[in-house]
C-alpha cells in the first residue's frame, strides 16, 4: 500500500454532538495520518457533509441548489479539517472540481500525483461537483483517477454486516466480501452508484470503525478488525 483515500463522512467530523466540528476528534485522525504520511504513504482525505447539509435536507428547494450547499459542506470540512492536519505539523492541499477562488485549487489528475509526490495531504473536497452524486462516489471516482492502492472508510460502524447490528443482535460481520456481493445484497457500505463505480475499475475498500483507538494506523499496519471489500 502507497498510495490510498481515506474517507471521513460529515457526521464523524461532529464527535457526540452530530453537527458542526468536534476538534479532538479530528486532532486524533490528524496524529494518526501524520503517523502514516511519516512512514511514506501518500493520503487523500475526502470528507461528506452530513454535519452540515445533505441535498435531501429540504424538500422545498430544488435539488440541483440542494446539492449545491452539500457540496460547499464538503469543501468547509474539508477547509477545517486541513487546517487541523496543518495544526500537527503536515503539509496539505485542498483540490476542488470547481472554482472556489483562491480558497482551493482547481483538481486535476496531474495536480493531485504533484502534490503526492511532495508529501502532502492532498483533499478532494467538492464531491464529484455535480448534483445527485455523493462523496461516496467522489472517493471512489478519484481513486480511480489518481490510482489509490485502496479506500479506506472510517464509519461509525466497525465493519459491513449482513444486517442492521442495531436492529438485528445476530447480525453477522464479514471479514471479507467481494464487491460483486455487496451489490447482490445490496450491502449498504457506501451507495448503489459508488460500489458499481468501484466494481468495475477495481478498487478495494477496506471498512472499519473510526472510533475505535488508533484504527486508521491500524487498518494499515497490522491488526485490521474491519471488513476488506475486495474486487
Ligand atoms: N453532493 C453532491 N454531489 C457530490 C457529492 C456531494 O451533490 O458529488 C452533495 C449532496 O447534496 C450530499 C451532500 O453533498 O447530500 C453531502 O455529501 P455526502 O456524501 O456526505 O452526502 P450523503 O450521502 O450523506 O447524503
Amino acid at each position: 500500500m502507497q498510495r490510498i483515500l481515506l474517507k471521513l463522512s460529515g457526521e464523524a467530523l461532529a464527535g457526540p454532538r452530530k453537527t458542526g466540528f468536534d476538534e479532538e476528534t479530528v486532532r486524533k485522525v490528524a496524529l494518526q495520518v501524520k503517523a502514516l504520511a511519516e512512514d511514506g504513504m501518500q493520503i487523500g482525505i475526502v470528507i461528506g457533509g452530513g454535519n452540515f447539509w445533505r441535498g435531501r435536507t429540504s424538500e422545498n428547494i430544488d435539488r440541483t441548489k440542494a446539492d449545491q450547499i452539500g457540496m460547499l459542506a464538503t469543501v468547509m470540512n474539508c477547509i477545517y479539517v486541513s487546517e487541523i492536519f496543518r495544526s500537527v505539523g503536515l503539509e496539505t492541499s485542498i483540490l476542488t472540481p470547481f472554482e472556489c477562488g483562491s480558497f482551493t485549487k482547481l483538481f486535476s489528475k496531474d495536480r493531485a500525483i504533484r502534490y503526492f509526490a511532495q508529501g502532502q495531504v492532498v483533499f478532494f473536497a467538492g464531491g464529484t461537483g455535480h448534483p445527485y452524486f455523493s462523496t461516496d462516489t467522489g472517493v471512489v471516482l478519484r481513486a480511480i483517477e489518481v490510482e489509490a492502492d485502496v479506500i479506506l472508510l472510517a464509519k461509525s460502524i466497525d465493519g459491513v454486516y449482513d444486517d442492521d447490528p442495531n436492529e438485528n443482535p445476530a447480525a453477522k460481520k464479514y471479514d471479507e466480501v467481494t464487491l460483486d456481493e455487496l451489490i447482490a445484497r445490496n450491502l449498504q457500505v457506501v451507495d448503489m452508484t459508488a460500489s458499481i463505480l468501484a466494481r468495475d475499475n477495481k478498487v478495494p475498500m477496506w471498512v472499519f470503525g473510526l472510533n475505535e483507538e488508533n484504527s486508521i494506523v491500524n487498518a494499515l499496519k497490522g491488526s485490521f478488525r474491519g471488513t476488506k471489500v475486495l474486487v
